[in-house]
């Protein structure tokens, strides 16, 4: 499982919350898991009519009182993969076409 992005909400009192949102890439079933780290909440939506921020909006709002400033944002380490993996891309096409030759 890698976290590939935070959704974070501030409550009133000016406590931020973040659920993460963890895709296995390996065994790859389209589907996340969210896993609140204020309290260990864990949900894999089924339905695709709400987004996983919504989902996650909810969970925040709901047990930990935060329903402000709610923010969806990638994490360091999927920006990272999404820059390297074009990169690799162009690398595996560029060694083929020199076997090729
Ligand atoms: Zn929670």
């Amino acid at each position: 499982m890698a976290v590939t992005h935070h959704i974070t909400a501030t409550s009133e009192n000016g406590q931020t919350h973040t659920v993460n949102l963890e895709r296995n890439f390996v065994l790859d079933t389209g589907r996340g898991t969210l896993v609140c780290n204020s309290c260990g909440w864990r949900d894999s939506p089924l339905s695709v009519r709400k987004t996983y921020m919504e989902f996650a909006g909810e969970h925040l709002a709901q047990a930990h009182g935060a329903n402000l400033d709610l923010a969806y944002s990638a994490s360091a380490s999927f920006r990272r993969l999404q820059l390297v993996a074009p990169l690799l891309a162009v690398g595996v096409v560029l060694l083929g076409m020199m076997f090729l030759r």
